[in-house]
């Protein structure tokens, strides 16, 4: 689950990582109020789940709090569009209005969880700013890296031996290193998968603050985090996956356009594979369950037609624990209520599949049969020719 700024800096200043005084605002007379109280010259920051806002026009700087109200009014309401956003940009609701800061460096330091190396990693570099992921794939070697044994954590040493990298002497060097362990602490303790905080501020009087924040968490840990949990913003979230999320469907949306539902992870990658090596794209992965319910099969067919990128959608099920008849059942309920208005192919097997393919051949819908995945994909390679 991913968070704003604005949130990410609550979690961080909580664990003792300093950060610049500020407050979110939902419309413009509050950022000016906000920037009475802490400017005059405050920095007016767009808060929508992605980076770059830099570069694309959602971070200003204002003098003084009218400047500040003049600004929010242009950023809140406005499509940004960064490099992260993709062409059609995302709606900014929220600005974060914070004290504008003298700048002398600008650092990055990144903690995030390495697959490969079975533990977090802590990323520094002297080169923070807007232009990281060019540092990373031109001059790498600016990027140096302390890998934390999951089970001790961050040792106060890999916190020195960072900051001692990044060029830090005296003050700066000793707040650095208290930033590095408790930015670590939170990561850990929120069961964070990437805190990301990019720039590392080294103000002209030498102390150090987070000018922005990016933190991502585990889904999986939630339920552990009631707090972090509320921040969700579904506004933020692609709508047709936060639909799928309220009914337990696991959902992906992706790029192509033949719609799939599937029961069980493996056959929905095979039907993805099988899709794609037919000469198709699928646009979604949908698995709806190995114990899926009637219930279930509807909401997941509600999805598959909503997505305005689907042309046609191919249905396969093994009925294992599930019987076919029952499946059939919902997909006929579902196409009756809601419209059947594109091709799906229906391909089932497995427990009851003779009396699954007579409800769907006897509702006198168009749907077209299957019996084996080759034979479902070429259907559908032949129903979304051409498009
Ligand atoms: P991002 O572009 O989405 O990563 O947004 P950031 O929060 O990183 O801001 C981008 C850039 O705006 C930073 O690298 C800074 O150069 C600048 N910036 C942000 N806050 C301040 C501030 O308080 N004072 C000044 N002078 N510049 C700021
Ligand atoms: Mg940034």
């Amino acid at each position: 689950m991913k968070i704003h700024e604005y949130q990410a800096k609550k979690i961080l200043s909580k664990f003792g990582v300093a950060i610049p005084k500020g407050e979110m605002a939902e419309n413009p007379a509050d950022a000016r109020k906000i920037a009475e109280k802490i400017g005059p010259k405050v920095v007016v920051k767009a808060q929508i789940h992605a980076g770059g806002r830099g570069k694309g026009g959602g971070v200003k700087l204002a003098d003084n709090p009218e400047q500040a109200e003049k600004i929010a009014a242009e950023i809140i309401g406005k499509i940004l569009v960064t490099h992260q956003t993709g062409p059609e940009g995302k709606l900014v609701r929220k600005v974060l209005v914070e004290e504008a800061l003298d700048i002398n460096r600008e650092l990055y330091i990144g903690i995030v969880i390495d697959r490969a190396k079975e533990s977090p990693v802590v990323m520094a570099s002297s080169e923070g700013g807007v232009e990281i992921e060019k540092v990373a794939s031109e001059t790498p070697e600016l990027i140096f890296k302390e890998y934390i044994h999951p089970g001790i954590g961050l040792q106060t040493f890999q916190a020195r031996k960072l900051a001692f990298k990044l060029g830090l002497q005296g003050d700066t060097f000793k707040k650095a290193v208290k930033f590095i362990r408790s930015l670590y602490q939170s990561f850990e303790a929120s069961d964070a998968s990437l805190a990301e905080i990019n720039p590392l501020l080294i103000t002209k009087r030498g102390d150090v603050l987070a000018l922005d924040a990016k933190m991502n968490f585990d889904d999986n840990a939630l339920l552990r985090h009631p707090d972090i949990q509320a921040m969700r913003d579904l506004t933020e979230e692609d709508p047709l996956e936060a639909e799928a999320a309220k009914y337990d469907l696991n959902y992906i949306k992706l790029d192509g356009n033949v719609g799939c539902m599937v029961n069980g992870a493996g056959l929905a990658m095979a039907t993805m594979d099988i899709i794609k090596y037919s000469g198709s794209m699928p646009a979604n992965f949908l698995d709806v369950g190995g114990g899926v319910s009637e219930e279930a099969v509807k909401n997941a067919f509600k999805i598959l037609v909503s997505d305005k990128d689907v042309e046609a959608a191919l249905i396969n099920i093994f009925g294992g624990i599930v019987r076919c008849d029952m499946v059939a059942n919902g997909i006929v309920n579902a196409a009756k209520e809601i419209g059947l208005n594109i091709p799906m192919v229906v391909r089932l097997e497995g427990t009851n599949v003779d009396l699954g393919k007579k409800i769907l051949q006897d509702s006198g819908l168009d749907f077209f049969p299957a019996s084996s995945m080759k034979e479902a994909a070429e259907k559908i390679v032949t129903l979304t020719a051409g498009k």
